[in-house]
């Protein structure tokens, strides 16, 4: 198997692109074949390097791996003229030097005559000039389009997904595969390059399905095999519509930038038209190339649901071990902080600590990157809400825990274990719950309402990052009262 992803250069990667670059991938995996990429770049308005970057650095962040060089397909242009000619001079393709004005006026009178099908029309007004007054023309420098002369009949083809599929070919009309300008049209060129590539299954979005009738018919001119061809069902929003840019985020690389592992993506992406045949939703690569097969693509749309990406992730990032994990959570706080040259006091032991712990609360390493923020930096504010209940309320009950847990703390034995029996033993000889002791402890240590358990939060700040915050609070609360 010959596969090839062939991606216009006019934005980032989306989903779209995404998910078909994959389906080729792991099919070419699977089968041992090759997966090609091709940019197709002959519209030079709207082509630009950065975006050509943009969609390969996508499709490495994801893994996927692409054999052979690139192809661009504005390096093919002679090729594409070639081909045109050849089918020209076959008589299976005719110059029209029909103004498009003229054109208009030709169909707008036929369709108000009534006369119906209006596909061979440029057929018909391309007949009235003789073809040695078109050879010449053309010697002139005249400029023309070249049509591809439509048989009759139908054209089909065995869908991989969808099955049979047939077109009348009379209700396809003569379409240009070569514009006045010299340059092909999408059909053409892409005929030409898969049969120049070697290229055995097209598998590409059903959006392109009216496309692959014109397609066969060139392959056929043109005396090439043709390939099989299999159309993936549309990506829709939570609304039931095609997905566009109204639903969210569509770039691939703005996930990356989430924070969502790439893994994830990929078995995400995997499930939007394809199922396993059970109900399993966890398959990592190497299980989803055993198992990949176009039999199971579905043919009804599939419903991007970015709640269910974000819950594969938590279950991805929690099976990830913490050493790789908290090397990544390193590589979103420095791309966060850029700017930031100072690196965060925390130890290694403390960093992996701290992974560990926030871990089963995040979904995405970006939201891993925001609960580490106090561990890594500084506490700017306190949360207010939980100011007033843990500190305000009684203020003077709070410093005096908060003083008494400083002294506690300050000698005690360094482990989990030991500060734990400590702070609980400082609860029972206060005569409070623990909670009383945690809470406003715990405001101290990060300024939020909730934390991993605190006894995680003092051996991840360490023991002088600790008691200088907690004397920090002792002084808010005090200079509060005093403003009262
Ligand atoms: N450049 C086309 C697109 O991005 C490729 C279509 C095809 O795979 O033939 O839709």
């Amino acid at each position: 198997m010959r596969l090839r992803f062939a991606p216009s250069p006019t934005g980032y990667l989306h989903v779209g692109g995404a998910r078909t670059a994959l389906f080729n991938w792991l099919l070419a995996r699977r089968s041992g074949g090759a997966f090609l990429l091709r940019i197709e770049d002959t519209d030079r308005d709207r082509s630009r390097p950065e975006h050509v970057e943009a969609i390969l650095s996508g499709l490495r962040w994801l893994g996927i791996d692409w054999d052979e060089e690139p192809v661009f397909q504005a390096d093919g242009l002679e090729r594409h003229r070639a081909d045109a000619l050849l089918l020209l001079e076959r008589g299976r393709a005719y110059r029209d030097f029909t103004p498009q004005e003229e054109f208009e006026r030709a169909r707008d009178a036929a369709v108000a005559a009534g006369t119906g099908a209006v596909t061979r029309l440029s057929r018909e007004l391309a007949s009235r000039v003789q073809p040695a007054d078109a050879e010449m023309r053309a010697a002139a420098g005249e400029p023309f389009a070249v049509r591809f002369r439509v048989p009759g009949g139908s054209t089909s083809w065995r869908d991989m997904v969808h099955g049979d599929m047939r077109f009348d070919n009379g209700e396809i009309e003569d379409f240009v595969i070569l514009r006045g300008d010299g340059t092909p049209t999408y059909n053409h060129a892409v005929v030409s390059d898969d049969a120049q590539m070697g290229i055995s299954h097209v598998i590409r979005g059903d959006d392109h399905i009216s496309n692959t009738p014109k397609q066969i018919l060139l392959y056929e001119a043109l005396g090439k095999k043709v390939p099989a061809f299999g159309h993936l069902p549309m990506i829709l929003g939570p609304d039931g519509k095609r997905l566009s840019k109204r639903h969210g985020a569509q770039a691939v690389n703005s996930y990356e930038e989430e924070g969502v592992l790439p893994e994830a993506m990929v078995n995400f992406l995997a499930l939007l038209g394809w199922s396993p045949g059970t109900d399993e939703e966890l398959l990592s690569r190497d299980e989803l190339v055993a198992r990949f097969t176009m039999e199971r693509v579905l043919k009804k749309g599939s419903v991007f649901d970015s709640a269910k990406l974000y819950w594969m992730n938590g279950k991805y990032m929690a099976r990830l071990d913490t050493r790789e994990l908290a090397a990544r959570l390193q590589h979103t706080l420095a791309s966060r902080n850029a700017s930031a040259e100072e690196p965060h006091e925390l130890s290694d032991d403390a960093f992996q600590r701290m992974t560990a712990a926030l871990a089963p609360r995040s979904r995405s390493l970006s939201e891993m990157a925001t609960l580490a923020a106090p561990y890594v930096g500084p506490v700017t504010s306190y949360d207010a809400k939980a100011a007033r209940r843990a500190w305000y309320r009684d203020p003077g009950g709070a410093s005096e825990i908060l003083a008494r847990v400083r002294t506690e703390i300050a000698t005690v034995g360094w482990e989990a274990e030991t500060v734990e029996q400590s702070l609980r033993g400082l609860a029972g000889d206060l005569g409070v719950g623990a909670g009383k002791v945690f809470q406003p402890l715990r405001l101290a240590l990060t300024g939020l309402p909730a934390s991993p358990g605190i006894f995680d939060v003092l051996l991840i700040l360490g023991r002088e990052r600790s008691l200088r915050r907690i004397g920090r609070a002792i002084d808010t609360i005090a200079s509060h009262a005093g403003q009262r």
